[in-house]
């Protein structure tokens, strides 16, 4: 693929040694060992003696990544992309809707749970947003609805007259039904994406056809003709292109692959889950007649200190997900993460932002005294200005990402958690995914005979569940 790398040095990680140097020479090897091409470097240095950090590459690099020349930031460590969680989480969401992938030399992006459940948070609240579901316009988008418009997008395979009523796009309905059938045959959904790559067929934002977006197609009823809005479904909405025949056929078709035939590498509760005796819980393997289970068993060895491995780690993930949707914790938790953000949009990243803009806009100034002055003529003056302007006004768009574009409201945030939800239930997110965001959230598991109790890392809440169904039946 086609990288760009990025290096950073601050005067105060000299110490660790890596200069600029030492980090372009690791992103070359890196480079040469998994076939990437390098287009160039982008560099930030912070001058010595001084306490201000330049990032002006940076900047320069988020807004190249929009040219689309590049699917690649290498980095050597992810601490040199960015400084803080958020503003890492904010740039990548900057990268990735321009289609480039941020790859550390040194570590896995996924390995910070914070930067995780950042991202999915973002992530679904660009959803969320986009949707522009907000309460106030509900009442008279169901009028409209009911009136035969669509809201906002329709799916793939259809456009929008002037009206805004539904219209199939027969090249694109063509593929949906291939999608469908495909599906309905037994043919996995990494064969499926594949076949669309290789016929070049691209989603309409340009890009290739990736799991999720061929399992959104597939899960959304919109292609029976059936409108999902809200709470409600409007049948008969639009002309179908799916047959409810098929549609359903291909739904069941998921319940099956709800496991990962591989997925049980990973002990996902390592660490976190202990019997009620006080000892851990640890994986554990039994193979009977050539057939593997797997289990987490307390230390001792007690008779019942053991639980079935995939019944332990779904009941916790449902736990979790449903303590995250609760109401006061959507709201403690918005607190927490717009209190981080404030301090974010305070620090020094913002402040030279802010620098950055005015010294431009200072520029800018001067530029037309000497315009009007006679000293340059209107064409470098002109040159010269749409220059100024152009990173005026990426700058600013820096800064009210920084400063306001996110507001981590419950009902985002619940929408976010419900889109994560929808992920985990799909099979969408790695093991790794999923266990960084238990291990963001929760600090302890115990299991009784008869309950799992549960401490979420959050304010030090536990909430006890039972153990056969999971609902929590004892606030402790
Ligand atoms: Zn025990």
């Amino acid at each position: 693929m086609i990288a760009v790398g990025y290096c950073r040095f601050s005067s105060e990680n000299q110490a660790d040694g890596f200069s600029i140097e030492a980090q372009k020479n690791a992103i070359k090897e890196f480079c040469k060992k998994e076939g990437h091409q390098i287009l160039r470097f982008y560099v930030d240095e912070a001058k010595t003696g001084t306490t201000t950090e330049g990032r002006t590459s940076f900047l320069e690099m988020l807004d190249d990544s929009k040219k689309k020349q590049f699917e690649l930031v290498i980095v050597h460590k992810l601490d040199r992309f960015a400084r803080s969680r958020i503003d890492s989480a904010i740039s990548k969401q900057v990268l990735k809707e321009n289609g480039v992938k941020v790859i550390s030399v040194l570590e896995h992006l996924d390995d910070s749970p914070e930067s995780i459940i950042l991202e999915s948070v973002l992530e679904g609240m660009n959803e969320y947003y986009s949707q522009n579901l907000s309460r106030e316009t509900k009442k008279g988008q169901r009028v409209a609805v009911a009136k035969g418009r669509v809201l906002g997008t329709v799916p793939y395979g259809y456009t929008t007259d002037q009206d805004k009523k539904p219209v199939i796009v027969p090249e694109e309905a063509s593929v949906v039904k291939t999608i469908f059938n495909q599906f309905a045959d037994g043919i996995q959904l990494a064969t499926i994406a594949r076949l669309l790559k290789e016929r070049g067929i691209k989603t309409r934002a340009g890009n290739d056809f990736s799991l999720c977006s061929i399992t959104i197609i597939i899960k959304n009823p919109f292609y029976t003709g059936d409108y999902k809005f809200g709470d409600n479904i409007y049948p008969n909405f639009c002309e179908p292109i799916i047959d409810r025949e098929l549609f359903n056929e291909c739904q069941t078709r998921f319940k099956p692959r709800i496991r990962h035939k591989d997925k049980g590498s990973l002990y996902l509760l390592t660490g976190i889950l202990f019997h009620s005796c006080g000892q851990a819980m640890t994986g554990y393997k039994s193979y009977k007649k050539g057939k593997v289970y797997q289990y987490y068993r307390c230390r001792n060895k007690e008779p019942n200190g053991f639980i079935k491995k995939d019944i332990a780690e779904k009941t916790i993930v449902d736990c979790l997900l449903t303590f995250l949707s609760e109401e006061k914790i959507l709201k403690d938790l918005s607190e927490a993460l717009s209190k981080k953000i404030k301090q974010t949009s305070q620090s020094k990243d913002a402040a030279q932002l802010k620098k950055q803009i005015n010294d431009l806009k200072e520029q800018g100034s001067k530029l037309l005294d000497l315009y009007l002055s006679g000293t340059i003529d209107k064409a470098l003056y002109t040159a010269k200005k749409t220059t100024i302007d152009n990173s005026i006004k990426l700058y600013s768009n820096q800064l009210s990402a920084c400063l306001n574009a996110i507001k981590f409201t419950p009902s985002a945030l619940k929408m976010a958690f419900d889109y994560y939800k929808f992920k985990i239930k799909n099979s969408l997110l790695e093991s790794n995914s999923i266990q960084a965001i238990i291990t963001t959230f929760v600090k302890k598991v115990v299991l009784f005979d008869d309950r799992f109790e549960i401490t979420f890392q959050f304010k030090d809440m536990s909430v006890a569940y039972r153990r056969d169904n999971a609902l929590p039946y004892l606030k402790i």
